[in-house]
């Protein structure tokens, strides 16, 4: 099964999507993890995708779709994968349903997690994240705080800021999401594969809530 975590950033995507690759058994892939995890290894690649990230853009889509692609060939894709944060162009979509195609594979539904610009700044803001790479859970200091302040529940590792998570850099990836990312949700729907959730921070709907939401209907389906 092929699902799409679509959703402006800070929507909620990274932490429903594992939610549900631990429920539905199969693989969570983000593609900013993974694009950070070249940033981490600091080689060519990785110092030509930090000058995008660190400024709130988008991966040129050739190198995207290069780097996803490649992660999708991997053994631990083969019954399907929850892709969280790809696509996030109409050309990648694109591409990724050639890619799909050829291996006789499609997309199963594409999950929208809709919030207004002013909850998601709030929550960015208020976001942290496990340091240990093999975890990378993921925390708010508002509605999940960890048990202990600054320290992972799940590994006990340090909680960290990400770089990209700062006031200014947020509101240029909400900039680039209305202008780039938010057609897919009309790419899908065109497709009949949408399947939008609306949250309001207020209404106390967490993120297990939305995992369940989504389950059931893929259950009816
Ligand atoms: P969020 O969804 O909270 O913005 P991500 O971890 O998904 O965070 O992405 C972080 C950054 O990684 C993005 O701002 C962008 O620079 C880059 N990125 C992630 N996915 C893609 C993609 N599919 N295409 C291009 N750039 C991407
Ligand atoms: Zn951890």
């Amino acid at each position: 099964m092929y699902i799409i975590m679509l959703g402006k950033p800070g929507s909620g995507k990274g932490t429903v999507g594992k939610m549900l690759s631990e429920e539905l058994g199969i693989i969570h892939i983000s593609s900013g993890e993974l694009f950070r995890s070249y940033v981490k290894k600091a080689g060519t690649i990785g110092k030509e995708i930090e000058s995008y990230i660190s400024k709130g853009n988008l991966v040129p889509d050739e190198l995207a779709i290069q780097l996803v692609e490649k992660r999708l060939e991997e053994s631990d894709c083969k019954n399907g994968v929850i892709l969280d944060g790809f696509p996030r162009t109409v050309n990648q979509a694109k591409e990724l349903d050639k890619f799909l195609n050829k291996h006789n594979s499609k997309i199963d539904i594409a999950v929208e997690l809709e919030l207004s610009d002013e909850d998601i700044i709030n929550r960015i803001v208020k976001r942290r994240v496990c340091s240990n790479n093999e975890c990378r859970e993921i925390y708010n200091l508002e509605f999940k705080k960890p048990k202990q302040e600054g320290i992972c529940d799940k590994c006990g590792s340090e909680l960290i800021q990400r770089e990209d998570d700062k006031i200014e850099t947020v509101q240029q990836r909400l900039k680039t999401y209305h202008e780039t990312s938010e057609k897919l949700v009309e790419y899908y729907k065109n497709k009949d594969l949408l399947y939008a959730v609306k949250i309001n921070i207020n209404s106390g709907k967490t993120s297990e809530d939305v995992a369940k939401e989504v389950e059931t209907y893929l259950q009816n389906k």
